[in-house]
This record gives C-alpha cells, structure tokens and sequence, in this order.
C-alpha cells in the first residue's frame, strides 16, 4: 500500500501491509528513500525518468535483487524468473489477492488472475490473458499459476466437481508428450497452447479447451547435442516397471534408442523421470484415460523407439531391406499390423501413373526418411488424438447449452521469438507467430488507445511505435509471400528443391527492405551470408534462415505420397499453420486482453544472475519502453458516460436518482460533487477518461461505504 496522499504520482515513502505466520496483519513503513533504493518501484509507470530504458532495467534489476520478481505497466504485468522456488504461491497469498485492487497490494500473478476474472465478472466479457517471452521466461509457469489460482478460490459448480482436477492434470500429461529439455530450457514446450477456461454465471469453471500449435514433431527423430526428444519416452524407460517393458520389448537404457542417443543428455539433473511417470500416470487415469487407452498410448510410444532401431540394408542391385528383423515383429505386434505388410510399406511407396496405381521400391536413403516421416507424423497424430480426449474430458456438460450464460477466460502460453545458432523451419514458423501477436499488441494496446484519444477529442502526445505489417505481409501475403512461393515450390511438379525455393524468393521478394539473402543488388555476393540462407529482418531483430529441409518439413513427407495415391488438395504445413494463426487472432481480438511479459535474467538458468544485456534485448522486443510511453501519456481508465453515471449516480444528490439533461453534464455534475480535480480526468466525446486509478478506487470505496 502506498502512501495515500501522494499515490500514484511517485512519492518515496512505501507502506505495505505484511501478514505474519498467525495471519495478523502489520503495516510496515520504510524511510522513503532507503525503500525506493532497494526495492524500486512496483509499476514502472512511477518512474520519474520513464522515457530511459536504462531506468526501467534498473528498476528491473533492484526488484530481481530483492526477489520482487513482479512489476507493473499500468495493467500488464512483467515477471523475471527467479529460477529458485519462492514462497509466495501459497493458498494464504491467493487469499491476500482475492478481491482486492490491482494496486493496493505489491504486484503479483496472482492479482492480474483475479483482476481478470472480476473484470469478467462484473462485466460479463470474456478474456484473455497472452503470456509472451523468450524460451525459458516463466510462461508456461505462469499459466500454471493462473490455472491453479482459479481452480483453487473459484466456486465449484456441484455437476462439475471434479473439473479442477481435470485442468490442473492436463499440464503433466500435455508436458510429457509435448517438452522436451532444450539448451536454453530444461522443459521446453515444443507446441503452442491456447486455454479456455469455461465459467457459469455463479464464476465456478465448467468448461475447458485446448488448442494446440505446431508441435516440433523433428525432435522425435533428431536432437541437438546436450537436447533430449520429448520427455514421455525417457519417464517411460525409468518409470515403467519390468513387466510393462518386457510387453513393450524395450530396453532400460535410453542409449540403446537411435531416437534417444543424438543429444547425448539421457538424464537431467533437475527432473526425475521416474517421479514424472508417476505424476503422468495418475493425471491420465484423473483425466479419464481407460486402461486400455492408456496401454494404446504406450504401445505407440514404444512402437517409435523401435522405428527409431529399424535399420535397412542394401541388396546388389540396389533394392532396400530390412536388417532388424526382430524390430519389425515387435512393431507390428504393437501396431496391430501384419508384418509383412508393414516390411513392403517401410520399403516400397505407391505411386499413381496414368490413373493406375503402380508399387515402387524405395532406396536406401528413402526408406530411412520413410521410416522417420512415419515416426514424426504417428508421435504428431498421438499428440493430436492426447489433446482431443483432454478436450472431451474438460468439455461442458449438455446442461450449458454448448456454453451459453458461460463467460470465458483464456490462457495464451506460446512460444516466444526465437534465434538460434541455425534457424529452420520451426523457428520460422515460430517467429512469424510472434510477429503474428506483436501486431495484435500494437492494434489492442498501441493503436488502439491512440486513435480512440483521437476519436474522443482529447489531446495526446502520439508514441512511436514500430508497426510491424510490413513483415507479416512479407511473410504471409498471398501469391508473394514466403509461405505462399513455399506452398507453390512444394505443389510444383519435377524436380524442386530448397536452392530452387531461395533462387524463387530472391526473385520476388530481392528489393524488399526486411529480406536478405548473400545476393547484392549490384548482382556481387555478401560474404557473411551462406548462399543457403535467407534473412529477415523482423520487429525483435535479424534471423538468418538455412532454407535445407523447408521443403521437406512444409510438404510432409507422408502427405506427398498420400497426394500422390489420391490426388489429395491438402494444405502444405505452413499454410495449416498460417490459417490456424489467423483463427487464433479472431479469438483474441474478441476478448479483453491481459498481458503477462516474462523475462529471462540469464543464460544459465542459475538464480540470483541478472544478465543486463540478455535483459535489455528482451525489454526491446517486448515493446515494453513503448507501452510504458504509452500508459504514462495515458489515462488508466475509461468508462462511457452512460455506465459510469449509472454505477456513481447514488453519490451525488442532483444525480439520483435519475439525471434527466445530457450525459456528459451529469457525469460532470457527478465529477464536480466528489471532488475531482481538473488533472484528475477529461470529458471525451463520449467517455470520461481518468488518469490514476486511485481516483476510481476511492469512488468505488465511496459507492461500497
Ligand atoms: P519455453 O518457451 O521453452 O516453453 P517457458 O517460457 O515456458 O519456456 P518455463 O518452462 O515456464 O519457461 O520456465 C523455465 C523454468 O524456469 C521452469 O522449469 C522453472 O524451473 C523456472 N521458473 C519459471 N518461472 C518460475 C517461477 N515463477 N518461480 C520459480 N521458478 C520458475
Ligand atoms: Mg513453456
């Protein structure tokens, strides 16, 4: 709690309140300028010098110090990840946050959860909360501590009492099958998540969704030295016990697996795989996964590590067969196929010539991609079907009328811009995501609160900001974007490859300002370019793109030869990703958005180190300096007349009970009453506009009194 006469304008004296081991609850003041110097401010709005970057991570720093992992700009909450277990996510701190102010108490994950759910409350709006950084930030622990905070002091709806449970569960079972340790991530997620979370009218949760995005499915088959593949296969090899190995046919040692051993990391020392299978398991059975469900799943699981051991041999003249007999009977027992049909589709592709179906063989090279295609797409179907029986799990039950009288909240927890020493198509479709919601940030946030000032009549200092459509339509416009040439390269008959991609977009796309490639335009090369790589100048930064495998990863192997059998139109990979962004935006832009920006204070995972030039970078692509321009020039609330002459009519005596003349004089005679003063607010066209919360919060205490 700040000092009340001087708040939010910035004064040097901090009170809180502090709650001890009994529950009492004791107000603390510290010397003005002792407190500020050691633990900063709690919004950075408060900054006296909010226009330099270098004060923002200041404060940043300070507050890390001293384990305030959590600040404010305005109503978007920015967090630094400790990486060290604070205690501050107990059931006594959820009930400290329950119902009270945004500002009244030191910020938290917890306070924008439950603002969030007021707001959608009294309003009866859905909304959203986008969770955003870097990989290894804290999103996917911060949406886990939304979650939890909503399953633990919402009310509980009587048909649906056992939802709570069935949310928090989907966590380790999504998290088994779809992260993985990463470099920069001991549990990375390699798949985007969209959570809606259902409410009846009394605010208990009903209902849940999940949508999911773009699963790294090439990880199945191949990792990066020190990475591992996703974590259920390794909790199954420690976890399972013998009986349930000896059934699948499979090993302890996850060395002994060709789809286990390219990142060289079989253990981590931050998990225990054994511990996780237990906790995966029992989340499956609360979920509702039958046994025989559960024992499908496994046998899947198992079926891709001896894929993963399937080796072929090359006869004289060049045909391709099987040398790992013993794998294919395993696989076929687990697949429930005929092994001599599964031996000819491993070996053999169907083609479609002149209307009839001919068999040709596969050699050596192609067989071994077969057989990591068919890995990557049936690890990518299960991952699918997972989500879809979470889904029917969480559902709504018939009496809601498919959600009708429900308000929604969402969790968005997706990954964060990304640029590694060699970027592929993943981080491609990764960053284009980012673009994606940076640009959906700057219309609700930026764009938005400026012409809505211009809209209102009230006068305003414009921000820059940087507008980012020019990428996204370099990327995804039709007919001239990289996707679309992508999608064309792919369909294109003959001979297509990645260089006849790149030569393809240095010819539509040479003169465009954010696309590189070692060509000049004076027709001589630039030598720190490889000339397999396009660059792209995005919002967050450069990202040098090595074209080898897009065409592959964009026209998945398996759905080529499916096209080829049935003369199938299927959308090529990015294009399904590309659509289904665009559904996700729809969702987005129909909600009120809150914002969660998560940083990471170092490379080495390690608390306690708070790498300034790691901090800066993620402070610039955040935007955060714009949004804090933004929301100090700004006004923290804004109400049209008619609602706020409705809510406050009963403080003053000319308004009440009805205000018979114009809408804006009543709010002004309102206004006038309670004592505003001039800097307090303005009168729009239409809204009044207040700039510090504590003005509202004093009227709103005056109106509950
Ligand atoms: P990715 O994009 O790779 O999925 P992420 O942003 O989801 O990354 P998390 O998995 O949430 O990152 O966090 C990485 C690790 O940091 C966690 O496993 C945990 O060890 C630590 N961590 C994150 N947030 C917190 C927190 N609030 N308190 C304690 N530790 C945290
Ligand atoms: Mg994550």
């Amino acid at each position: 709690m700040h000092c009340a006469p001087c708040w939010p304008t910035g004064c040097n004296c901090i009170y809180w309140k502090e709650v001890d081991v009994e529950g009492r609850v004791r107000i603390v003041m510290e010397s003005a300028l002792t407190a500020r110097d050691r633990v900063g401010v709690q919004d950075f709005v408060l900054l006296e010098k909010y226009n330099s970057e270098a004060a923002l991570i200041e404060n940043l720093r300070r507050r890390f110090g001293e384990n305030l992992i959590y600040t404010y700009i305005g109503s978007v909450l920015v967090s630094v990840n400790p990486y060290k277990e604070l205690e501050m996510y107990s059931k006594q701190q959820m009930e400290r946050y329950r119902g009270v102010s945004f500002y009244e108490i030191s910020p938290h994950i917890y306070a924008l959860s439950d603002n969030t759910y007021r707001a959608m409350r009294t309003e009866r709006k859905d909304q959203c909360i986008m969770i955003s950084g870097e990989s290894g930030a804290g999103k996917t622990e911060a949406s886990k501590k939304i979650l939890l905070y909503y399953t633990v002091t919402c009310p509980i709806n009587e048909h649906m009492a056992t939802l709570g449970d069935r949310l928090l569960q989907s966590n380790p079972v999504l998290e088994a099958f779809g992260n993985a340790k990463t470099f920069r991530n001991d549990n990375s997620s390699r798949f985007g998540k969209y959570m809606d979370v259902q409410f009846d009218f009394r605010g208990a949760p009903v209902g849940g969704h999940i949508l999911n995005y773009l699963l790294e499915k090439s990880r199945v088959v191949h990792q990066n030295h020190g990475e591992r593949n996703f974590h259920i296969f390794y909790q199954l090899l420690d976890g399972g016990d013998d009986d349930l190995l000896t059934t699948l046919a499979l090993e302890r040692n996850p060395q002994s697996y060709n789809y286990l051993v390219k990142g060289n990391c079989p253990r981590l020392s931050s998990v225990s795989d054994k511990n996780n299978w237990k906790v995966v398991m029992k989340a499956l059975s609360v979920i509702g996964f039958t046994e025989e469900e559960v024992q499908k799943l496994l046998d899947i699981i198992a079926s891709v590590l001896h894929l993963g051991n399937t080796q072929f041999g090359e006869g004289e003249e060049g045909e391709t067969y099987i040398t790992t007999e013993t794998q294919i009977t395993h696989l076929a027992k687990l697949l429930g196929v005929d092994v001599s049909a599964l031996r000819d589709a491993l070996t053999h592709k169907k083609l479609t010539a002149k209307g009839e179906e001919m068999i040709s063989p596969l050699n050596f090279e192609q067989a071994m991609s077969a057989r990591d295609a068919l890995a990557k797409a049936v690890y990518g179907r299960t991952f699918t079907w997972l989500v879809e029986k979470i889904n029917q799990s969480l559902a709504l039950k018939e009496i809601y009328h498919s959600g009708k009288g429900c308000t929604v909240i969402g969790l968005l927890d997706i990954y964060g811009f990304e640029v590694l020493q060699h970027n592929s198509f993943e981080q491609f479709c990764i960053n284009y995501c980012n673009e994606k919601l940076q640009q959906l940030f700057i219309e609700l946030t930026l764009r938005s609160e400026q012409e809505e000032y211009e809209t209102e009549g009230i006068a305003w200092e414009t921000v820059q900001y940087i507008d980012n459509k020019i990428i996204c339509d370099l990327i995804e416009e039709k007919h001239k974007g990289i996707i679309s040439i992508l999608d064309e390269e792919c369909l294109r008959p003959g001979e297509t490859c990645d260089v006849s991609f790149l030569e393809k977009l240095e010819d539509t796309l040479g003169g465009h300002p954010h696309f590189v490639t070692h060509k000049l335009a004076n027709g001589k090369t630039r030598r720190v370019m490889s000339r397999e790589e396009f660059r792209l100048l995005h919002y967050a930064g450069e990202v040098n793109y090595n074209v080898n495998g897009f065409l592959d990863k964009n026209n998945d192997l398996l759905n080529r030869n499916l096209k080829e059998v049935r003369t199938m139109q299927m959308d090529e990979a990015a294009t399904q990703f590309k659509n289904s962004l665009m559904k996700l935006m729809e969702i987005l832009m129909s909600k009120e958005p809150s914002y969660v920006r998560c940083i990471k204070p170092n490379d080495a995972k390690q608390p306690g180190r708070f790498d300034e030039v790691l901090v800066r970078h993620q402070v610039k692509y955040l935007g955060l300096m714009e949004n804090l321009r933004v929301r100090r020039a700004g006004f923290a609330y804004r109400r049209c007349f008619e609602a706020f002459l409705q809510r406050y009519k009963p403080l003053c005596p000319e308004t009440w009970p009805n205000w018979h003349g114009r809408l804006a004089d009543g709010v002004s005679t309102l206004v006038n009453h309670l004592g505003y003063k001039a800097e307090e607010y303005k009168l729009g066209r239409s809204k009044i506009f207040i700039r510090f919360p504590k003005t509202l919060f004093s009227t709103e205490d005056a109106l509950q009194a």
